[in-house]
């Protein structure tokens, strides 16, 4: 196989610590803690190592990457190294001093994420007193300091209903974007599944209103939409494909294809003390496993889209089948494909379990 192109975007997951316990969290269930975290000296060379890879972006997240008290020191090393730089945040920890230095530094761009429109739902389900109001504030304050905001709403059968309001509220909030992303089920979500799975009725729902919110809003508010996997008919391009654009770095230094490849216990991680990132990206064992279409199965393998689809998500793959080299059970074509419309159908129609709430150390 030839060398690949380098990544465009690389996801910095500087910590798995966070203020809030969302259960749709796509963190593992197994939290790494703050001692395990690399430290600003590594962090700082592995950017530089990006950078000279080619890479163009780099997307500082969690875990909550603001509980990094090095953060502003981060980002001033990726603008330096000509990285464009963007914060995913749930903002509670922010306070507008600190915003302004981020700015300062060099940052371009905050992802901020909100759990409904309506504070005493949003703070159940982030398990957080007071938080939705501090991120109005915060919102505020990234507007006030001259960054683009993009509003990140996790959504699922416990705030759909408030679609409508949740899109009138990133209008106010003067975003310019919003991520409508439904629940993906990994990690914690994985876990919380019933409790947040639609009925097929209120996906429905839901995508009629942003297709009408989409047509309406035009030139104000960018509406990106990211359905559950469990409905549809074609499976997503998991990534852009596996080791095709896009790198994760865990907190403890870990590179992973996508941020859920942990899930897939045959899979050997190599680190960034162990390895240059560049060398990870072409040679790891994690990354070539699932890199191209060589590994596909034969229904894959001989299918007209297996380079639109890269075969769908691996992680999924092996979620709901035990196995991560077979078809993504959300592609129609896959034997399995009834069985998990069937089972999001029952799920969805069954009242919601209670929260597992997100815990570090704290897996029921
Ligand atoms: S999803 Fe919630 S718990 Fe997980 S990192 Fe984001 S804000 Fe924290
Ligand atoms: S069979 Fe494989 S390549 Fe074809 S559509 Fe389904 S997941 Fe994609």
């Amino acid at each position: 196989m030839s060398a690949p192109d380098p990544p465009l975007a690389v996801l910095a997951e500087l910590t798995h610590r966070c203020p809030l316990q969302c259960p749709y969290c796509s963190n593992p269930v197994d939290l790494e803690r703050a001692s395990s975290e690399l430290d600003t000296a590594t962090w700082c060379r592995v950017l530089d190592e990006a950078a000279e890879m080619g890479v163009l972006q780099v997307h500082f997240s969690g875990g909550e990457p603001t509980v990094r008290k090095d953060l502003e020191e981060l980002v001033r090393h990726a603008t330096r190294g000509g990285l464009y730089s963007n914060l995913i945040t749930a903002g509670v920890l922010l306070d507008e001093a600190r915003i302004e230095a981020l700015a300062a530094a060099g940052l371009e761009h905050v992802q901020l994420s909100f759990q409904d429109s309506e504070a005493a739902n949003a703070n159940r389900i982030g398990g957080f007193r007071g938080g939705h109001q501090k991120k109005h504030q915060v919102a505020r304050w990234v507007r006030k300091a001259g960054l683009p905001l993009t509003v990140n709403a996790v959504v699922h059968r416990q705030n759909l209903d408030h679609l409508e309001d949740i899109i009138e509220m990133a209008v106010a909030l003067d975003a310019e974007r919003l991520e409508v992303a439904h629940v993906q089920y990994y990690g914690w979500a994985l876990k919380n599944r019933a409790a947040f799975l639609p009925t097929r009725a209120q996906l429905d729902a839901a995508t009629a209103v942003v297709a009408a919110a989409r047509e309406r809003l035009k030139g104000t508010l960018v509406i990106d939409y990211v359905v559950p996997d469990y409905y549809a008919r074609w499976p997503k391009a998991c990534m852009g494909g596996w080791g095709r654009h896009f790198l994760n770095i865990t907190p403890a230094g870990k590179v992973l294809p996508c941020h859920a490849a942990e899930s897939i216990p045959s899979l050997r991680f190599d680190t960034v003390a162990e390895r240059p990132l560049a060398e990870i990206w072409a040679q790891s064992e994690a990354f070539q496993r699932f890199r191209g279409t060589d590994w596909m199965p034969e229904l894959c393998h001989s299918c007209a889209r297996r380079e639109i689809d890269w075969g769908g998500c691996r992680c999924q793959a092996f979620a709901l089948t035990g196995d991560a080299a077979n078809t993504d059970p959300a592609c129609q074509l896959s034997s399995l494909h009834e069985g998990v419309y069937a089972l999001a159908e029952r799920e969805a129609g069954a009242p919601p379990p209670a929260f597992t709430y997100r815990r570090i150390g704290g897996a029921a």
